[in-house]
């Protein structure tokens, strides 16, 4: 239980990466505020942790885009539970094409998304944590973000702004005993990649050393490391959980 006392705030927490994240937290004993888009599925992510753990938790509808949405949620957790420790910027959404047929409305809706939204919470929750002199802040990435991928020019673009975003974070904040660090996930099994044809998953796979695809799980452990005290001496760094498929 290394995060008894600790209030975690998941965006993105209605299924998935977030939502395993959210229960992995909740586990390690902190208090989760889950927070999505969908009100009914950030509710059920909440109704879970209560059940399973009789820990603390909550839920917020937010699109994580709009900056007083954020505002206004961060301020609603800190107002309940006093505090706010742990920050982990997951949510996500992908709108692929080719550069040439790519919408630009397709381009600036994926960047408000995966990067603005990570903006918004960092900022929003800045001014409490550089308070308490203490807090973690994790940003879910990709390894698209470091490499790049034809038809993902958007989805990688926010992914590694977010790494830009996590480095310059890591250094104003590091002085004030806040640490931000970034996941960098690779093929990950969750609702996002079942959308794919069987035969991209299937060449995903063979550039797996491990073998498998991950789990959102594997995920969630990367985070409670990077969110609880047996990281205090980590900041800016980028964890990739990809099977060893980008090494
Ligand atoms: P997912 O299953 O699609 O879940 C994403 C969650 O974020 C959904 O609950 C979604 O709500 C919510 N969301 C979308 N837009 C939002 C917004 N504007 N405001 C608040 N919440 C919003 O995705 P996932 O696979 O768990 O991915 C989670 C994160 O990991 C994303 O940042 C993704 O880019 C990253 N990642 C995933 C993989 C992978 O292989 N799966 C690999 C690398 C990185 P809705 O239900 O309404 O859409």
């Amino acid at each position: 239980m290394v995060l008894t006392e600790r209030v975690a705030l998941i965006t993105g927490a209605g299924r998935g990466i977030g939502k395993a994240v959210a229960l992995r937290l909740a586990a390690a004993g902190a208090s989760v505020a889950a927070v999505d888009i969908e009100a009914e599925a950030a509710a059920g992510t909440a109704e879970e942790i209560r059940e399973t753990f009789s820990a603390t938790s909550s839920s917020f509808a937010c699109d994580v885009s709009d900056y007083g949405q954020a505002a206004s949620v961060v301020e609603e957790v800190i107002g309940k539970y006093g505090s706010l420790d742990i920050l982990v910027n997951n949510a996500g959404i992908t709108r692929d094409s080719l550069i040439m047929r790519m919408k630009p409305d397709d381009w600036d809706l994926v960047l408000r998304v995966n990067l603005t939204g990570a903006f918004n919470f960092t900022r929003a929750a800045a001014r409490q944590m550089t308070k308490q002199r203490s807090g973690s802040i994790v940003n879910i990435s990709s390894v698209v973000g470091l490499t790049g991928n034809a038809g993902q020019a958007n989805y990688a673009a926010s992914k590694a702004g977010l790494i830009g975003l996590t480095k310059s974070a890591a250094k104003e904040f590091a002085p004030r005993g806040v640490r931000v660090n970034a996941v960098a996930p690779g093929f990950i099994e969750t609702e996002m990649t079942s959308r794919l044809a069987d035969e991209v998953k299937e060449q995903w796979h063979r550039i797996i050393p491990l073998g498998r695809g991950g789990t959102a799980e594997d995920v969630a452990s990367a985070v409670l490391f990077l969110a609880g005290p047996d990281s205090e001496y980590l900041t800016g760094q980028v964890i990739q959980v990809d099977g060893g498929m980008v090494m």
